[in-house]
């Protein structure tokens, strides 16, 4: 069994949001659509007070509550964990978007670019009409890890079989890879470190942990 999962690393993101731009140009995601973005947090009072940053998206939930609601079944569930949303399936009723703890769908109504009505470049070439109109959120970059394995590559070890965000990081705050296997890099980072899911209260499973050692 494989369960793909990203580690992000609060420790380590400085925030500069370079995983976001990564994932819009990998993506062509439309202006006011972040399938990953970064969390800006002050904690404490003053004068003990820390600030951190924090990259957030769909989590893959394990039990997630967007496809418990969904009635078209258009969201779905890979045997990686991976969560999906089938186009051509959903009818854009944004029940997805309403039980979704994390926030991390989005629902566009018409094509939209970055520089005016017309698309950049890798805009052109990415520009997906199936996701107008209809839910949409962060794949784990789904297709570069199928490509990459078809080839034979390991995602979260090569970057061609890895999510955009990751292979960006300046930090290398963000990591991906399979739980199950207990030798890859995410598992050895949950084993090394602290670490926590958000609204573990919830039930969902994440498939995102955060490493966090409070100082
Ligand atoms: S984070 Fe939201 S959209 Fe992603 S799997 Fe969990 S409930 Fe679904
Ligand atoms: S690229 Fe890395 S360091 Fe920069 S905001 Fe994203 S996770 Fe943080």
């Amino acid at each position: 069994m494989t369960r793909y999962v990203m580690v992000a690393d609060l420790n380590r993101c400085v925030g500069c949001q370079t995983c976001t731009a990564a994932c819009k140009h990998t993506n062509a995601t439309p202006p006011g659509v972040q399938w990953r973005k970064v969390l800006d947090v002050e904690m404490g009072e003053y004068p003990n007070v820390e600030r951190l940053f924090m990259p957030v998206g769909c989590q893959h939930c394990s039990d997630p509550p967007c496809m418990e609601v969904c009635p078209s079944t258009a969201t779905g569930q890979r045997k990686d964990g991976i969560v999906t949303i089938d186009y051509d399936i959903c009818i854009g009723c944004s029940y997805c978007a309403v039980a979704c703890p994390y926030q991390a769908r989005y629902k566009v109504e018409t094509p939209r670019f970055a520089y005016g009505d017309q698309p950049t470049e890798t805009e052109a070439i990415r520009f997906d009409e199936g996701r107008i109109g209809v839910a949409q959120k962060c794949t784990f970059c789904s297709d570069r890890v199928d490509a990459g394995l078809a080839r034979g590559l390991k995602p979260g070890v090569d970057p061609d079989a890895t999510p955009a965000c990751a292979n960006a990081c300046i930090a290398n705050a963000l990591t991906f890879g399979d739980l199950e296997d207990p030798d890859s890099n995410v598992s050895k980072l949950l084993t090394d470190n602290t670490w926590f899911r958000m609204h573990e209260e919830l039930g969902t499973e994440p498939g995102f942990f955060y490493l966090w050692n409070e100082k």
